[in-house]
């Protein structure tokens, strides 16, 4: 098994997970069959009580593991498939020492951070990194492991040492180390300045790791000059100083890499053949190029609630890029505070947020939680049906159009969902029995979950090719009120897709309409970019006039 190590230094959000991505995009072009582990450093056991506000959104796997957005990188990037223990938190790991010290494995022994939280670190890793992700069965050759944070923080100091032991572990020859660092550029001619890392390598060095790869976020290309600089002061050759510096788009960045020769670096560091020939990168750099020559728009409208913070909604952009990619469209995303929508929050931006609504292609209503903007949710829902206006609703945007229809179709005025009024008379919503209501980690309906068709023929269904079910993921509590479904149905909104049992509402169809199509999972997780999800591609595609 060959790992590669990505860490980082400076500041957070120079793009790990990205430089990550990219290097692997390289070896599976390379013909390596590969896996990746996320690092969070964090307490938490994983990302599901987190807010996507604080920390972007949270990435479901088919497991039901909640895990680090980053994962969804890697899925989308190298077109796996990973499972919950490929997120690694110190939450986690604290967790299974802990119990493993009170059924009594180490009876007698202080335990300790060294050696029992590493070697847990270290065993986790090796399982995990066996673990086949990309459904062929195969054990991978490779690893991707990206530690959060960066060097020097308080909180991955257990996973640094960890990962300095690990490299004895399998063997030097076995591992890459790949320090992500920042170039910032200073004073009128834009200097390219080599200390801040200087110092993260200078620190990283210290903890006994010394990188194999420099990869240096900066503007620009880096100057000749300052690549020597930074060769000489970091201890690195200078071929293995790569510049990492602003793309057209993050497509291209594989290529870019490539260029500088990172694959080759990587190859001979891990002692790995590299092929004359790379048709993977090719098509790859195909698409990353096709992306830059759009230019005619489509717009989408977004009405969110975590709209502030545009990585809390990651996998929903990613998912419209996808179809707005085969549909030859350039995304524009407009972004809708839903509250602004609401007639009675008197919002200073409500005709603003309405021009912006009433001027899109299509309309999509993302997952959420909570009360707050739930009634301009239920607004948009109500515009896009009564206006013919393309419209996908994930999760909570199946609920609130659902209430929508309720209110204004069946005349159930005060029709709602029992997660903004616990006691409506009138629940169009509710909270589904198995769900814990004492505990909120990882008690959600979690995970991929199948999905029968009930109807022969359906937009929604051709946009799947005809399957007869569908395998999404999910992330919710509540579920459309199985006592209306069939006067629901009556009036025109079919549940198209139900759950095994046919009582759990999980597609939504609206008759007599362009395209009204809410789920009841959340299909973003497992688009891909030459793959994208079948319900945003019949959003776009409807949103740009073709027939689905
Ligand atoms: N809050 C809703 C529920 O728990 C919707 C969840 C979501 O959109 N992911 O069912």
């Amino acid at each position: 098994m060959k790992y590669v190590i990505v860490t980082g230094g400076v500041l957070s959000g120079l793009g790990k997970g990205i430089t990550a991505s990219s290097i692997g995009i390289l070896l599976k072009a390379a013909g390596l069959r590969l896996t990746s582990i996320k690092i969070d450093p964090y307490l938490n056991c994983d990302a599901g009580t987190m807010s996507p506000f604080e920390h972007g959104e949270v990435f479901v796997l088919d497991d039901g593991g909640e895990v680090d957005l980053d994962l969804g990188n890697y899925e989308r990037f190298l077109d796996i498939a990973l499972g919950r223990d490929n997120n690694i938190t110190t939450g986690k790991v604290y967790a299974n020492v802990i119990e493993k010290e009170r059924r009594g494995d180490y009876l007698g022994k202080t335990v300790q951070v060294v050696p029992h939280i590493t070697n847990e670190i270290q065993d986790w890793i090796v399982r995990v990194a066996n673990v086949c992700s990309d459904g062929s069965g195969e054990t991978p050759d490779a690893c991707i492991i990206e530690l959060g944070g960066t060097v020097g923080d308080i909180e991955s100091a257990p996973f640094i040492e960890a990962l300095r032991q690990f490299q004895f572990r399998v063997g030097q020859n076995n591992v890459c180390f790949v320090h992500v660092s920042l170039v910032p550029v200073m004073g009128p001619v834009g200097e390219q300045k080599t200390k801040p890392t200087q110092h993260t390598v200078k620190e990283l060095r210290g903890l006994g790791i010394i990188p194999d790869i420099l990869v240096c976020r900066s503007a620009k290309p880096l100057e000749a000059d300052t690549r020597a600089k930074l060769a000489a002061f970091c201890h690195v050759d200078e071929e293995a100083v790569v510049s990492a510096h602003d793309v057209s788009n993050l497509y291209q960045i594989p290529s870019s890499f490539y260029e500088q020769s990172v694959l080759r670096k990587v190859s001979q560091q891990l002692g790995f053949e590299v092929p004359d020939e790379l048709p993977f990168l090719d098509e790859w750099q195909r698409m990353a190029d096709k992306i830059d020559t759009l230019s005619e728009e489509v717009h989408i409208a977004m009405v969110g609630k975590y709209t502030g913070l545009s990585d809390s909604y990651l996998s929903v952009i990613k998912a419209l890029q996808h179809s707005a990619l085969a549909v030859d469209r350039k995304l524009v995303i407009d972004w809708i505070e839903s509250t602004d929508l609401d007639p009675n929050e008197n919002s200073e931006k409500q005709d603003e947020a309405w021009e912006l609504l009433k001027a899109a292609d299509g309309i999509l209503v993302p997952g959420g939680f909570g009360i707050r903007g739930i009634e301009g949710k239920i607004a948009a829902a109500h515009y896009a049906r009564t206006n013919n206006v393309p419209y996908l609703g994930v999760c909570l945007g199946l609920q609130t159009a659902t209430i929508e229809f309720c209110r204004n179709v069946l005349g159930l005025e005060n029709a709602n969902s029992t997660e903004f009024d616990e006691n409506t008379p009138t629940p169009a919503v509710i909270f589904m029995p198995e769900i814990s209501k004492t505990h909120m980690g990882g008690t959600m309906r979690l995970g991929t979950k199948p999905t029968p068709f009930l109807v022969d023929d359906c937009k929604i269904r051709r946009l799947y090719g005809g399957a007869d079910h569908v395998d999404e993921r999910h992330r919710h509590r509540y579920e459309v009120n199985p006592e209306l479904i069939e006067q629901i149905e009556a009036a025109g909104l079919v549940y198209v897709g139900k759950d095994e049992t046919g009582l759990r509402c999980e597609i939504m169809e609206l008759n007599d309409h362009p395209y009204f199509v809410g789920t009841q999972y959340h299909p973003e997780f497992k688009s891909r970019p030459n793959r994208p999800s079948p319900p945003f591609l019949g959003l776009l595609k409807a949103a740009v006039g073709l027939p689905i």
